[in-house]
């Protein structure tokens, strides 16, 4: 098969050659049609997160069909197409896996990072973590629901009831996040990068109530805003924006340095929390829920040798809502 590994943090990805391995007890072995490229993988491809084995292929966005399963992976028959999302193992019986909170396992490991994940023809998963899919997806549609969708999902929770919403950063989470919040009756205030106005004409087509430049004043306060841009100096831009009792929210796994600001701008009890990665309860209730909105995923096919342009027009904002891999050379 087919991989594209990342031999060392900074490096380009490299294409190899290599046997697929047999499933283990508790594994499937998935036959990739698709993977999308999300930005956690930019982090790990520039060394942004700690403790990486290389080589390791990335790609946690995975959507394939069962080839073979292993002793005791009863959840999915070879044929069935499962998805594959970041959080691929945790330890089951600590205080956070034992409270409903498994994304916060310190032992947890991750699809793409720990484990190798999607940026190849087959890949290996523990089943208990795989998604069954809902119908009436492509390959490619369904992809960045693993995880754009998925932690989108999370943050747009963490929010509560926040009528009035703004989003920092509208590439692919924002994109899903944005139409189930529509459908939850929420307006959204879309902030992209100044001077992007293919993004802004995008937040707009979504149905967002207003779009600008993320150092924009909106036009009313607002209940709550999500970052999913990875620029710490948006914190405390998103603080300004939210009323009292508001709550930013900081959806990516990696962020540059939040610059010190006055307290007065957190006063009345605005909060900062951030969103880490995601429980199975998060994944199944996503999953449920966005064929109802119906959440639509607008997407940029790539082949898999060229997993290396997808992430170069991932990180200059070239991208129009999600990156996908496509997989055919099984
Ligand atoms: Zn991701
Ligand atoms: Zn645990």
């Amino acid at each position: 098969m087919r991989v594209m590994q990342l031999p060392a943090p900074g490096r380009p990805l490299e294409l190899s050659q290599r046997e697929p391995r047999r499933p283990g007890p508790g594994e499937v072995l998935v036959r990739v049609s698709a993977c999308g490229v999300c930005r956690t993988d930019l982090h790990i491809v520039d060394g942004e997160l700690p403790a990486l084995a290389h080589p390791v292929v990335p790609g946690h966005e995975i959507i394939g069909a069962v080839v073979e399963a292993g002793s005791g992976a009863d959840e999915f028959r070879p044929g069935e197409r499962v998805g594959i999302p970041w959080l691929g193992w945790t330890c089951g019986h600590c205080d956070y896996c034992a409270s409903g909170r498994e994304n916060l396992c310190a032992d947890a490991r991750f699809t793409g990072y720990q484990i190798d994940g999607g940026y190849a023809d087959y890949a290996i998963a523990d089943a208990r973590y795989c998604f069954p899919l809902p119908d009436g997806y492509g390959d490619a549609e369904a992809a960045p629901l693993l995880c754009a969708g998925l932690i989108g999902y999370r943050a747009l929770v963490m929010a509560g009831d926040a009528r009035r919403l703004g989003i920092y950063g509208f590439g692919a989470a924002a994109h899903i996040v944005a139409q189930v919040a529509r459908f939850q009756g929420r307006s959204i205030h879309a902030f992209t990068r100044p001077g992007d106005e293919a993004a802004r004409e995008f937040a707009l087509h979504l149905g967002a109530a207003w779009a600008g430049d993320s150092t924009a004043t909106p036009p009313e306060p607002l209940d709550a805003a999500i970052l999913f841009a990875p620029v710490g100096a948006l914190v405390p831009t998103a603080l300004r924006a939210v009323a009292k009792g508001g709550t930013v929210v900081c959806a990516g796994i990696h962020m540059s340095d939040i610059p010190s600001f006055p307290y007065e701008w957190l006063w009345g009890e605005r909060r900062i929390v951030s969103v880490a990665n995601l429980t199975r309860r998060d994944g199944t209730q996503f999953l449920a829920l966005a064929p109802k909105v119906p959440v639509k995923t607008t997407v940029e096919t790539f082949a898999l040798e060229q997993a290396n342009e997808a992430l170069a027009r991932l990180r200059e904002g070239r991208v129009n809502g999600a990156a996908v891999l496509i997989t055919n050379g099984n």
